[in-house]
């Protein structure tokens, strides 16, 4: 096997949700350079057009399609529009996120978990529903589910955060399973603390006391980049991740070691 082909990604379609976002836009732009047609979710579609723009200048095809994944029944005709425009989806990245940072289970709004279950987790059972059954029908696929460092860690301050990406994990498991005897391989990332819009809050002088907690307990001394999420993501979409299934990367700087 040749190592320098081994992580190739031309003529796959890849679906990134949240692709307008930090990492997203990353692991959009990083599949694109290595030749996969890509499509990004997300629901502002100013940013997605920006991010289409830097995709198509890359010069494989790729969609942004303008999806609010907490509307249930716009999935399916998405999944469908992506497939109709590229072809059948080969990568699928559940990757789309947000956080409510209430400070506690007492302060929390039903409104806020429900909101934040939906997007960081049930959007994931479904999105993945629709993908397998097509990866199914042609016996290959790759699902990466994005997790976090909260998939090791209970949180104080984000508990609906930190519950969905817990079950993140035993989602990717439980899928890695049943997916297997499918040839589709089913794994997920733990990003460390990313320098993204939305992890920006933490960096401003009101939360100064937890981003040096952050950086003291983080062994590589700083934040991670969104672009350092990359050469992960393009393993786990290609075929040198072919009997890797079941996994939970981390992509950390060292954070979760002690
Ligand atoms: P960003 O805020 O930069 O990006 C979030 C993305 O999700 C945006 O593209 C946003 O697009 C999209 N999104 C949010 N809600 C929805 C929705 N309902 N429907 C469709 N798209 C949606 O954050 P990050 O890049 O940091 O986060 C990406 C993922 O990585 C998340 O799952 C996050 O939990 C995870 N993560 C991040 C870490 C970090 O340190 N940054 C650490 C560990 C995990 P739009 O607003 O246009 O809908």
């Amino acid at each position: 096997m040749n190592p320098s082909t081994l992580f190739d990604l031309a003529g796959r379609v890849a679906v990134v949700t949240g692709g307008n976002g930090g990492i997203g836009r990353s692991l959009a732009l990083g599949y694109a350079s290595a030749g996969a047609s890509v499509a990004i979710i997300g629901r502002n579609d100013d940013k997605n057009q920006q991010v289409l723009g830097e995709l198509q200048e890359i010069g494989h095809p790729a969609l942004a399609v303008p999806l609010d994944l907490s509307h249930r029944g716009e999935l399916q005709p998405a999944m469908q529009a992506i497939e109709t425009d590229l072809g059948p989806v080969d990568i699928l990245v559940n990757n789309a996120g947000i956080v409510s940072i209430s400070g506690g289970i007492m302060q929390e709004s039903p409104e806020d978990w429900d909101s934040v279950i939906e997007t960081q987790l049930n959007a994931v059972f479904l999105l993945s529903k629709l993908a397998a059954k097509s990866m199914m029908e042609r016996k290959a696929g790759k699902i990466i589910n994005i997790g976090s460092m909260y998939s090791y860690f209970g949180s104080g301050l984000i508990p609906s955060y930190s519950a969905a990406k817990g079950a993140i994990v035993q989602l990717t498991k439980s899928m890695a399973i049943e997916f297997a005897p499918h040839n589709i391989q089913v794994n997920a990332i733990a990003p460390g603390f990313i320098e993204t819009e939305m992890t920006a809050p933490v960096r401003t002088a009101e939360m100064k006391e937890m981003n040096d907690e952050i950086i003291a307990r983080t062994p590589a001394g700083r934040w991670g980049l969104p672009d350092e999420l990359v050469g992960t993501a393009v393993f786990l979409a290609s075929r040198a991740s072919d009997f890797v299934t079941g996994t939970l990367i981390r992509v950390d700087g060292g954070y979760a070691i002690r």
